[in-house]
């Protein structure tokens, strides 16, 4: 078994016994999710969906747009947005915050705590913060190096 088809296996088994529509739907789910999971790039919805296509092909282009926009939505799994010039997606969901290599385009957590600045928007501006996005640029250590 190539590594990581594990949870795929576990996913098919489901996918046996499910023929209803909603059994569908959360199988699809499931395969999706996996997928970004497994790749573990903070992939897009174009990666996450050449990923299914060759696992399972019955999963549209449609669907997985549909699932991933849908999955974070609900709190799933978080949309880091249009990073690239296209929308990427994090199986990750805590609070954290990502660097992108302006050179390679690739994606990296930073484990960093903005409550303070947060709360202090609160404290001066009676601003109540719902939501943050925060995207670092610039150039990755190997980039770095190969300059
Ligand atoms: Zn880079
Ligand atoms: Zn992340």
């Amino acid at each position: 078994m190539k590594r990581g088809t594990a949870w795929l296996s576990r996913v098919f088994l489901t996918a046996i016994s499910a023929n209803m529509e909603g059994k569908r739907n959360t199988v699809q789910r499931q395969i999706i999710y996996g997928a970004l999971k497994e790749l573990d790039i903070h992939a897009s919805a174009e990666q996450v969906f050449e990923y299914v296509k060759n696992i399972a092909p019955s999963i549209g282009k449609a669907t997985v747009y549909r699932n991933l926009r849908r999955m974070a939505e609900e709190g799933e799994i978080m949309s880091i947005g249009n990073l690239t010039g296209s929308m990427h997606y994090d199986h990750n969901c805590h609070t954290h915050y990502h660097c992108v290599c302006d050179n390679c385009m690739k994606i990296f957590d930073v484990e960093e705590d903005f409550s303070e600045v947060m709360g202090k928007a609160y404290e001066t501006e009676g601003f109540d913060i719902k939501e943050c996005a925060i995207t670092f640029k610039g150039l990755c250590w190997q980039c770095r190096d190969a300059v």
